[in-house]
């Protein structure tokens, strides 16, 4: 299975992929989280996407292609993978078709994930992840066992800096014109399934697994 999760941050797309990855036995490839672990390790990739992950703003499509062909090239994806944060732009979208198309593989399925923007502001900003393993969590939704503390390895949960109400709606602003207009462009090429991001979360799960497998 070869799926991209779309839709804006808050959406759900890393909850689904951690199921959807456990599931099928696929890896699941997370942009954001390849960027903020070279930001972690203030590697060169890291020192040059720090400040643009800060400000919600997106990373430039050369370097984001460049990161993604080396990770899908790996022996894990041999077998399919999940596709959560990318692509985010028409650009990344068509360097993504050239790509497959030259190792000779096509995507199976684009599921968008609709969500209304008041949902997405409250999922984001109650959002918070381990600082050690990087599990997400909700403070209402999905609330940890044990207050400010990861069910999975009791490291300390924060708040992810781009997480504050004042840089979620520039995020949500760039997806509105920067990511959106994708949802043409994979509805045109037979692939986009729409599903109800509003419903709880082993609800969307059903619904993706459903959709995915019609062709
Ligand atoms: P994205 O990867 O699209 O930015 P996440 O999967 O990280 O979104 O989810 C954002 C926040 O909303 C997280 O705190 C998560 O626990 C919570 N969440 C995810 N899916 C749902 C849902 N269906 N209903 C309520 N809260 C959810
Ligand atoms: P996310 O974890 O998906 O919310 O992404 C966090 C941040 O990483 C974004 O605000 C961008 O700065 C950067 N990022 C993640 N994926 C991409 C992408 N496909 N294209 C450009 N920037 C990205």
């Amino acid at each position: 299975m070869k799926i991209v999760l779309i839709g804006p941050p808050g959406a759900g797309k890393g909850t689904q992929a951690e199921k959807l990855a456990v599931h099928w036995k696929i890896p699941r490839i997370t942009t954001g989280d390849l960027f903020r672990q070279a930001v972690s390790e203030k590697t060169p990739l890291g020192l040059k996407v720090q400040g643009l992950l800060e400000k919600g703003s997106l990373v430039p499509d050369e370097i984001v292609l460049g990161l993604m062909e080396e990770r899908m090239s790996k022996p894990d994806c041999k077998t399919g993978f999940i596709l959560d944060g990318f692509p985010r732009t028409v650009g990344q979208a068509e360097g993504l078709e050239k790509w497959l198309g030259r190792v000779g593989l096509k995507l199976d399925s684009v599921v968008a994930l609709e969500v209304s923007k008041e949902e997405a502001v409250g999922r984001i900003t109650g959002r918070r992840q381990c600082a050690s393993c990087g599990n997400t969590y909700h403070l209402h939704f999905q609330p940890p066992k044990q207050e400010g503390r990861c069910d999975v390895c009791g490291g300390s949960l924060v708040q992810r800096k781009d997480d504050e109400e004042k840089t979620v709606r520039h995020r949500l602003e760039v997806y509105d014109k920067e990511t959106a207009p994708l949802l043409a462009f994979y509805q045109k090429k037979g692939l986009l399934k729409k599903v109800n991001g509003l419903q709880k979360p082993n609800a969307v799960f059903e619904e993706i697994k459903a959709s995915s497998l019609i062709k």
